[in-house]
């Protein structure tokens, strides 16, 4: 790691390297009347040893400024083996900032070189294909065929799926179409070769050079779409628009951008949503819904205080659906191993924490599991072994309800 760089972090992350109080807060805290059970996944599921929390990882930073030696394998195995979901933030209670170090310290790994070969195998995928999944960018809007949806005329509202719904839950992104187009909104999207990766996973594994590249390619097609308002299933691509580009390129979107969540709560806020919406006898009456960490955790910039928990749950009470668990709990939620590439650096340690979190998920006593982020919802799905039927929130909503009359 470059001196220089190494100082210039120091200073930005000066509180979280010299006032950690190792209360341990974060590595072992248990507090029922808060839903919390556990806080760090990647201490649970991946290493139990406590270099790898995001009290060690601080430990660790703490010791490069004092300049103690590390040996870059240790460094890079442990750095690249947290989820970054930042449940270790919202623990602490004097506000240090555990997983945006580790955001950071990767950056300054990857500059200098050192990257684990994931990483730039990951960065080598999205710029053939435009998707970390690496399947073929002509597939991108496949799902978009099976909806037979045109728009009844212009549009300007650009719905954006996301990589993840595209290409992991294309269901969602088709029920997303439905139902928003059910209650009123005319949406249009773009072609397969003009949509791209937004650079969201890159921020997080911290190759900043290409997340910087994604981020500017994706604002000027949204600058010269003619959108006057953007709408996303994808939690990441969210974050990356809201918060990662104002904050790494100095770029904000001259486009409003919203979570598709938003535009049906906006109709329930407005008109009775339940009373357009009858469930089918097969609907589940009660559900676990199952928070992204990207919706709900303040390591996450504007998105973690927006509300999200509690949206997703007001629109599911409106359908008549009990669920489970309460909104508490969703801000001390353990990540299901979906983000911060945990699936493309450790794939085991990934599905531990999946099936970790079905288990959870299930012991509710829930009919369902019903997730709004893509992402999430679609590595439940990858962990599932028949426990329990897994769905988007737009999915399960076409799946179980059915609408009393036509456009709104
Ligand atoms: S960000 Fe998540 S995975 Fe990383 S140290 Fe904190 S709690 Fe653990
Ligand atoms: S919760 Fe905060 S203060 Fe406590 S050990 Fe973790 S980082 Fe340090």
């Amino acid at each position: 790691m470059r001196d220089n760089s190494f100082i210039a972090l120091a200073r930005e992350f000066t509180d979280d390297l010299f006032h950690c109080s190792r209360c341990n807060y974060c590595v072992e805290m248990i507090w029922e009347e808060r839903g919390i059970h556990h806080v760090c996944p990647t201490l649970l599921h991946h290493n139990p040893a406590p270099s790898y929390s995001g009290k060690g990882y601080l430990a660790i930073a703490r010791a490069l400024a004092d300049g103690e030696e590390i040996s870059q394998s240790a460094l890079v195995d442990r750095l690249f083996a947290c989820t970054t979901c930042g449940n270790c933030e919202q623990v602490c209670p004097i506000g240090l900032k555990p997983a945006q170090l580790v955001r950071a310290l990767r950056a300054d790994l990857v500059a200098n070189a050192m990257a684990p070969p994931e990483v730039l195998a990951l960065a080598d995928r999205i710029a053939v294909t435009q998707n970390p999944s690496g399947l073929p960018r002509s597939e991108r809007y496949r799902w978009r065929e099976s909806t037979g949806y045109e728009p009844d005329g212009p549009s300007n509202i650009l719905y954006l799926p996301g990589c993840s719904a595209c290409y992991g839950m294309a269901g969602e992104a088709a029920a997303t179409l439905r139902v928003l187009t059910k209650i009123g909104f005319a949406l249009r999207t773009l072609s397969a070769e003009q949509d791209r990766c937004c650079g969201a996973v890159l921020f997080e594994i911290g190759h900043l050079e290409m997340a910087r590249h994604q981020g500017r390619s994706t604002l000027d097609l949204i600058e010269t779409s003619g959108a006057s308002q953007i709408v996303t299933s994808s939690a990441e691509c969210l974050e990356a628009l809201r918060h990662h580009y104002p904050s790494r390129l100095g770029r904000e979107s001259k486009v409003p951008v919203v979570h598709a969540l938003e535009l049906l709560h906006e109709r329930l806020a407005s008109r009775k949503l339940n009373s357009r919406w009858v469930a089918r006898p097969s609907a589940p009456g009660t559900v676990a819904l199952m928070d992204s960490c990207h919706l709900s955790k303040k390591s996450h910039g504007p998105l973690g205080e927006a509300g999200y928990p509690r949206i997703a749950r007001e629109i599911l009470a409106s359908l008549g659906c009990r669920v489970f668990p309460d909104e508490t709990a969703a801000a001390y939620a353990v990540c299901c191993g979906a983000a911060g590439g945990m699936p493309q650096l450790h794939p085991e340690s990934s599905l531990r924490m999946a099936r970790a979190k079905l288990d959870e998920l299930v012991q509710t006593g829930a009919e369902a599991i019903v997730c709004p982020s893509p992402l999430c919802a679609g590595q439940l799905r990858q962990a599932n072994q028949s426990i329990a039927p897994v769905y988007g929130l737009f999915e399960f909503i076409d799946t179980f309800f059915e609408s009393t009359e036509g456009g709104a």
